[in-house]
Formats: structure tokens, C-alpha cells, sequence
């Protein structure tokens, strides 16, 4: 039988650049010894306290279906939580609770793209966005950046593929980068937003890690809370990827309407899932820095390691749990490398081209093994790349 155009045109056809990560799945299964920093996933569980409201909640009966765009008093706690860290005035008729911050995203292009609509996205971008956009019906164009501007995109090539467009999609602390927007690239994109009349979808599930600068939501700037729909998540800054919480903070109108959306797809996020998040999120900011505390430190230990070596060059790593390295003085592609290091040091990473042409060149690095490993494994991949070098020179 026949499936759908939207669905066999979620991948987009041909390689999706996720090769490596699945042959170094490939080896661990076959028994090799690989060090996997690959995809986005603490080393750390989610804490036993959380864990035990979720029980606490279920066996008290919080077992049946829960109100759809979740309950009043975790709607208000993300609420608030969101105007603590930007001071917008935030109430819970501006939030919808989602299965983690992946269905906010598909849920907030449903509501703002008509099928054939052009919805941009920043190359590069985390690995799911391109098929959320298909999904969603939507015509996807790239907004291109480059590696000598850490990846932040810039306003003339930004006004031109603006054109004619009716979303953008930003993540800032970003994924793959880990770099931060600053002040002045946010007020460039909320400037291009308004004068094309384009809803900003900004992606901050990386919020509570920031190494250096600050987070800006855009929907702060002026003439933005109108226009803009937040995806946060529960799954980076609380170690709860498991649990499925997420979130859109929106105009109030445009919750009420995707809440229709939830009720279709989904009929609401468990209600013991969401007491465990409404707890976790009363435990305050101290909570979350102590998740986000560990890529601090190993970015510390990267930086050290990195800075001796002439042939990698670190992007400035100022936020989320990721680094990306520019490997192009290996003479490699990001893909080469990244499978010669897996084959030859048992060290997986993903190559920058996963995430876009704009990171061709580029693998990147997650912090998400424990420390000395960590050191280790990155000291190893530094030796891997300089031998690379070495043996060029030599004419090997
Ligand atoms: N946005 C970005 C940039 C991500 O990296 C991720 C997960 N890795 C998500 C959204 C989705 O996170 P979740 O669904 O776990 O909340």
C-alpha cells in the first residue's frame, strides 16, 4: 500500500551523515573497546529525588489521563522559571507542556507552516530540524554560515534567503557549535523577523548552560513576543532526556491553538512525569548549574589540551555540551576523519557535515564521558590529527 509523500519525504532521501555513529554502534555491539561522543546524552542519570516524586505521584494515583496542555502548576512553574532567567512577564496561558522539546518543535512549525510555506533553519542545525520542516509540509531553505564567524549567521545572507520565508528556526547555546549568540545577532534576527513578517521558532533546551556570555531569548527584544515561540525542554538542564518534558512559551492565542494539536497527537504528557518536572523545577537554579557544572570542567580540560595543538582548531566554546573542532588543516573532510579516527583510535565522533554543509570540514565532539576518560580520549584525538599532518608532510 501506498504511505504518504510527508512521510517517505521526512528523511529527505539519501545519506543523512549518520554513518559513523552507526558503525561505531556496529563495533561496540561486535565488542570493540569505542569511546562514544556522539550524541547528546549525560553520563550522569536523572537524580534520585526526581525519580522518587515520579513514583510518589503515580502511587498516589496521578496514573490517568492528564490535562492536555498540561497541569496549571507546572504550566506556572516553567513560567515562571522562563521570566526569572529573561524578566518577561510570563504566566502559564503562555505555555503548552509537550513530549520533550522534539514535539515542541514539530507542534510549533505545525502552527505557523502551511504546506509549501518556506521555513529557514541556520546551517549548521541539530540533526532532527531539516525532517521536522518536512514533516510539517514546509519548503526548507538553508541559512548559511561559516566557521570564521563561529557559525553565527550573518544579516546580508540572512535578509536574502529571508525572503518570501514565514519561520526561522535558531538554537542558541547551539547544537552543534556550542557557541552563544550575542546581543547583537539576536537584535540583527529579530530586525529581519519583523520587517519580512516571520515568526522566530528559537530553540533554547540549552539554556542553563552557558560557559561565557549570556542567554538572550529573543523573545525579550522588543516587538518580539508577538512573533516568537520558545522550545525549552527539561531533557539538558535537568538530566530527564528520558522523561519526555518539553515546552513551547508563546502568545497566548497561539498556545490555545497548538493545545488542539496535542490533543490529537498526543492526549497530554504523563501526569506523574510532569509532578517529577513541576519538583524538579521548584529545586531553583543550583540545581540545574549542578548538571550543567561538569561540561564546564571539561570544557576547562578541552581548552588545555586543545590550545597545544596546531592542527585543531577549537570553535570558543561558550555554551551546551559540545565541542567543534575545525579538522580542515588534516587535508580530510569532517566524514573522512571521523571515520579514520573511529577505525584507527576507537574514538567516535560525528562529522560536522551531519548537521550541514556549513560544518564540512568539522567533527563535533560530545563532553559526555567522565573526565580522565575524557582528557584521554581528546589528547588521543589531538596525537590522531597531528600524525595526520606529520605523515603529509612526509608525502605518505
Ligand atoms: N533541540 C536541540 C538543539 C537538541 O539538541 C535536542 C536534543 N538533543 C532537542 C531540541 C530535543 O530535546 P528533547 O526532545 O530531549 O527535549
Amino acid at each position: 500500500m501506498k504511505l504518504s509523500n510527508r512521510l517517505l519525504n521526512i528523511n529527505g532521501g539519501g545519506s543523512d551523515g549518520w554513518e559513523v555513529f552507526l558503525e561505531a554502534r556496529r563495533m561496540i555491539d561486535a565488542g570493540q573497546p569505542v569511546v562514544e561522543l556522539t550524541i547528546g546524552e549525560h553520563d550522569t542519570r536523572t537524580a534520585p529525588d526526581i525519580l522518587m516524586q515520579m513514583y510518589e505521584s503515580a502511587r498516589s494515583g496521578n496514573t490517568g489521563y492528564a490535562e492536555v496542555p498540561g497541569s496549571s502548576t507546572l504550566r506556572t512553574e516553567i513560567a515562571a522559571r522562563y521570566q526569572r532567567i529573561t524578566g518577561v512577564k510570563t504566566d502559564m496561558d503562555n505555555v503548552l507542556v509537550t513530549t520533550g522539546g522534539q514535539a515542541a518543535l514539530f507542534s510549533a512549525h505545525m502552527a505557523v507552516l502551511d504546506p509549501g510555506d518556506i521555513g529557514l533553519i541556520c546551517d549548521p542545525y541539530y540533526a532532527t530540524y531539516p525532517g521536522v520542516l518536512r514533516a510539517a509540509g514546509a519548503d526548507l531553505r538553508r541559512v548559511a554560515t561559516r566557521s570564521s564567524d563561529c557559525f553565527l549567521p550573518q544579516r546580508a545572507v540572512l535578509e536574502t534567503t529571508a525572503q518570501g520565508a514565514r519561520s526561522l528556526l535558531i538554537n542558541s547555546p547551539n547544537n552543534p557549535t556550542g557557541v552563544v549568540y550575542p546581543r547583537e545577532t539576536m537584535e540583527m534576527i529579530a530586525d529581519v523577523c519583523i520587517k519580512n513578517d516571520i515568526w522566530l521558532i528559537s530553540d533554547e533546551v540549552y539554556d542553563s548552560q552557558i560557559w561565557q556570555g549570556e542567554h538572550l531569548s529573543p523573545r525579550a527584544l522588543p516587538g518580539m513576543a508577538d512573533r516568537t515561540l520558545v522550545i525549552g525542554s527539561m531533557s539538558k538542564s535537568h538530566a530527564m532526556t528520558g522523561s519526555r518534558i518539553g515546552w513551547i512559551i508563546g502568545p497566548a492565542r497561539a498556545i490555545e491553538e497548538i493545545t488542539n494539536l496535542s490533543t490529537v497527537n498526543a492526549y497530554g504528557v504523563p501526569g506523574f512525569l510532569q509532578d517529577a518536572a513541576e519538583y524538579a523545577l521548584k529545586l531553583g537554579p543550583d540545581a540545574e548549574q549542578k548538571v550543567a557544572e561538569v561540561f564546564r570542567t571539561r570544557k576547562a580540560i578541552a581548552e588545555k589540551i586543545l590550545s597545544k595543538s596546531n592542527t585543531l582548531r577549537l570553535i570558543p566554546a561558550q555554551g551546551a555540551m559540545y565541542l567543534m573542532l575545525d579538522i580542515r588543516a588534516t587535508g580530510l573532510s569532517g566524514e573522512a576523519f571521523a571515520f579514520r579516527l573511529l577505525r584507527e583510535a576507537l574514538i567516535a565522533v560525528m562529522p560536522g557535515e551531519s548537521f550541514g554543509q556549513s560544518a564540512a570540514g568539522h567533527i563535533r565532539v560530545a563532553m559526555t564521558i567522565e573526565d580522565s576518560k575524557f582528557a584521554e580520549s581528546l589528547q588521543k584525538l589531538a596525537d590522531f590529527a597531528a600524525s595526520l599532518c606529520k605523515s603529509d608532510n612526509l608525502g605518505n
